[in-house]
């Protein structure tokens, strides 16, 4: 068999700077990582707070394996339901304040399940044109009528919704991310829960970049602005900040029971092992405690610091207070070369292309880490300005 179409694919992606390879980090998720022999300054992980390899999280982590063993043995509704899941869907569902919560074993699959699950034929999903690409495919995976309103646009959102309002049939829902990954912005969520209630349906945030971020109890974006009650639905991941892995969604009974019932990548899949559910109760502890604040302090005076020194010129994609800066670069041969350059100065920041990121948008996300030094986030910003320039 031959193997030509694809490789004469993968030289096209190269020729323009699209082809992607993995570069691999030794040791812990890391300020600084070593790469290829070299220390390097990681700016691109979403390892927020820093807890990926906390001494608590670790330890819970190695406790729960002791105890339970490695694996589950078994998808959640054959034997691989464990009291360590209950415990944490226990209390997550008691940290976003709703009656219920369910394990996913990945953002990803939480996004594509509850989607598929809840939404049908019938339905009609509203979704920022800017969603994590998991939702997108969760929209897919519904067969719902999918209508995209421009990003974080309200107005639009409303005039999309009039313009369906008669004879409606079925149920309708609003997605939008909390924080969008890949440009740190906000949702407007106090407008997006009043159009909610105007036309009666339901708003389900992916709080993937939020939670144990924003709000003062690290609650996520409905925290920050006031609104958690009135978010139907909260998608969460543990993968980011906090520390670990796999992903939940938190709501009302009826449409938790709903999901274990129909969400397909609940039900066909095995379950998280004990010791990541093991650590992510333990990171829970961390986010809700005094040192999970003064985490998020950190994080914001890191921010407001970089993006001073950063100047105005760079930071004009920068909106909402999160550790996600988008240096915006342009086409993808610039970005590649930008990344590799910054590479050569001992500074880890990845470039970030379509079709992640709309067309002509391509950037260096770089993102905060509490963990990071004042200081070395200065020497990286005069860099990152080099790299630009060059
Ligand atoms: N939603 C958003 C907004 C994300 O950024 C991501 C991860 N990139 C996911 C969902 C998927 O989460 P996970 O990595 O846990 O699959």
């Amino acid at each position: 068999m031959s193997l030509k179409s694809w490789q004469d694919a993968l030289a096209a992606l190269a020729s323009c700077g699209m082809l992607r390879r993995l570069q691999t980090v030794t040791g812990p998720q890391r300020a600084h990582v070593h790469m290829q022999g070299r220390e390097m300054l990681l700016l691109c992980s979403n390892n927020y707070l820093g807890l990926a390899d906390h001494p608590a999280l670790v330890e819970a982590q190695s406790r729960a394996a002791a105890h339970y063993g490695t694996g589950s043995g078994g998808s959640r509704l054959i034997s691989g339901s464990m009291e360590l899941h209950e415990q944490l869907e226990t209390r997550l569902a008691c940290f976003k304040g709703t009656q219920r919560a369910l394990l996913f074993n990945s953002g990803y699959a939480a996004n594509t399940g509850i989607l598929q699950g809840l939404m049908g034929p019938e339905d009609i999903i509203f979704s920022d044109r800017l969603n994590h690409a998991s939702i997108i495919d969760g929209c897919r995976l519904s067969r719902a009528r999918t209508l995209v309103y421009p990003h974080r646009d309200v107005a639009a959102l409303e005039r999309l919704m009039a313009g369906e309002a008669a004879g409606r049939k079925g149920q309708w829902l609003i997605v939008t991310d909390g924080v969008f990954s890949m440009d740190g912005d906000l949702a407007p969520l106090p407008e997006l829960v009043a159009l909610k209630n105007r036309y009666d349906c339901l708003l389900m945030v992916d709080d993937a970049h939020g939670t144990g971020v924003l709000g003062a109890g690290g609650k996520g974006t409905g925290e920050y602005f006031g609104c958690l009650a009135n978010i139907d639905l909260h998608m969460g991941t543990m993968g980011k900040a906090l520390g670990g892995f796999g992903a939940f969604v938190a709501g009302p009974d009826v449409l938790i029971q709903t999901l274990l019932n129909r969400a397909r990548s609940f039900i066909f899949s095995t379950s998280l092992p004990p010791a990541v559910v093991g650590a992510g109760l333990a990171a829970l502890d961390i986010v809700q405690s005094e040192e999970g604040r003064s985490l998020r302090l950190r994080l914001e005076q890191l921010r407001a610091l970089v993006t001073q020194h950063l100047g105005p010129d760079i930071c004009t994609g920068f909106d909402g207070n999160t550790p996600i800066l988008p240096i915006i670069t342009g086409e993808p041969q610039a970005t590649v070369r930008a990344s590799a350059w910054l590479q050569q100065q001992g500074i880890f920041l990845q470039g970030i292309r379509p079709p992640t990121v709309p067309e002509g948008s391509c950037r260096l996300r770089m993102t905060l880490m509490a963990t990071h030094q004042p200081g070395e986030l200065l020497q990286a910003a005069d860099l990152i300005r080099k790299a630009l320039s060059a």
